[in-house]
């Protein structure tokens, strides 16, 4: 197999002294995965090309098992994917059906191990118009109904919203208590409103209502522990592998801006390069190295059920992001326009990464929460 950039340029590196535990069938299941995923994606692709291509990759996911050595494939995997393109995100891994497979029981639970393995996509909807920011405020409601609940309300800014074959959806029950709820995208009474994004345009974006759409009491997750323990257990697994792909999509960029250097140095239409230019190569990547080690030690802690899980989970979100958007504004100027043409992978990495800045949390609310936790030590 010829090399492949991702695994054997980054990753591979790194192994034995960062990840002891992944071996080399680790390693080479990783390769084979970039390997299909390269063979069978083209840019740019839009949300039903990167569902087939999702449900095609299912076979060749690398087998992600539990605990720590899990979550670290899990993480290298997304790396693979922001590597060769952001919107690539959800083409591994349970996603947000990670929540159902968690926290699901009996009907639920059989019926979406199936569908999730088969390579159905889960999206989630908790942002409402008053900001995605405050989750204690939410008024999308489930009141009692015959043989479960009803749900009444909308929901803004939802990723995969035509893509997803269900949503956890984030209510409140009558006690004003926030509960998660599964509701099937093609159900009666709920309707669905894209928006044009300005970045991570390969899905489809937008507005979510739900009129008197009906959810059975085994599509409300996980009992008594209530939505807002969902909400945080999930974001705590979740964040750090949005932080290992942006920091992939990053490092793609690294990647392309040194060849497209190197290549230009080697015909001599760069006889010398600047020392700037080599400075700015250094340092983004030591910044994405680093980042990209804490993302992976971000996912190993949720996986233990370390007690630093959760702020780990919300810094390392908000630092990867941010790492991955400057290192690509950094990158971006050393090849000149030619990266600026609508067509480039890199004009559309600094645009796709734009959109992670707000997805899954903004930074200041996740930093913010992640002190107040640091000062109640
Ligand atoms: C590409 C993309 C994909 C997304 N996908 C999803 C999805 O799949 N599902 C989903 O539910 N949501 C999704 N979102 C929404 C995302 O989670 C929200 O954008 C995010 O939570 C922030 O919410 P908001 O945009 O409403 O901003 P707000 O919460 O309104 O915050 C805006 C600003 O106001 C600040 N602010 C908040 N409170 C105060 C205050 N009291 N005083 C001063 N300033 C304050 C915030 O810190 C922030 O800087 C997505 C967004 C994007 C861009």
């Amino acid at each position: 197999m010829s090399p492949t950039p991702a695994t054997d340029g980054w990753i591979a590196p790194l192994r034995a002294a960062a990840w002891p535990d992944l071996t080399a069938t680790h390693i080479d299941a990783l390769r084979r995965f970039e390997a299909a995923l390269t063979e069978r994606f083209t840019a740019p692709a839009k949300g039903k090309q990167l569902l087939a291509l999702r449900r095609s990759l299912a076979p060749q996911r690398p087998p992600v098992g539990n605990g720590p050595i899990g979550a670290t494939v899990a993480a290298l995997a997304q790396f693979v994917c922001g590597f060769h393109d952001l919107d690539l995100r959800d083409t591994v891994g349970a996603g947000h059906g990670r929540m159902i497979l968690r926290h699901g029981s009996g009907a639920a639970l059989d019926r979406w191990a199936v569908r999730l393995a088969r390579g159905e996509l889960v999206g989630v909807a908790a942002t409402e118009r008053h900001g995605g920011s405050r989750l204690q405020e939410i008024t999308a409601r489930i009141t009692p109904a015959p043989g479960g609940w009803s749900l009444n309300g909308e929901k803004c800014w939802v990723s995969r919203l035509c893509e997803a074959a269900a949503f956890v959806v984030f209510c409140k029950d009558p006690d004003d208590r926030i509960q998660a709820v599964i509701v099937e995208a093609a159900g009666p009474g709920v309707s669905r409103a894209p928006e044009t994004p300005s970045g991570l345009g390969g899905w489809t974006w937008g507005t979510l209502a739900f009129q008197d759409v009906h959810v059975s009491e085994p599509y409300r997750l996980g009992g008594e522990q209530g939505g807002a323990g969902i909400f945080r257990e999930h974001f705590a697994s979740f964040r750090p592998l949005v932080a290992a792909t942006a920091l992939g999509t990053a490092a793609g960029v690294h990647t392309t801006v040194t060849g497209t250097l190197r290549a230009r140095h080697q015909i001599q239409l760069l006889p010398r390069l600047r020392d700037t230019t080599l400075v700015t190569l250094g340092r983004t990547a030591a910044d994405l190295n680093s980042a990209f080690l804490s993302a992976v030690t971000s996912a190993r802690l949720t996986a233990q059920d370390s007690p630093q899980a959760d702020v780990w989970a919300r810094s390392v979100k908000a630092h990867g992001v941010q790492t991955a958007h400057r290192a690509v504004e950094d990158l971006a100027p050393l090849v000149g326009a030619s990266g600026f043409r609508a067509d480039s992978p890199i004009a559309k990495a600094r645009q796709d990464l734009g959109g992670l800045l707000y997805a899954d949390g903004l930074h200041d609310s996740l930093l913010r929460s992640a002190g107040r936790t640091l000062m109640k030590r």
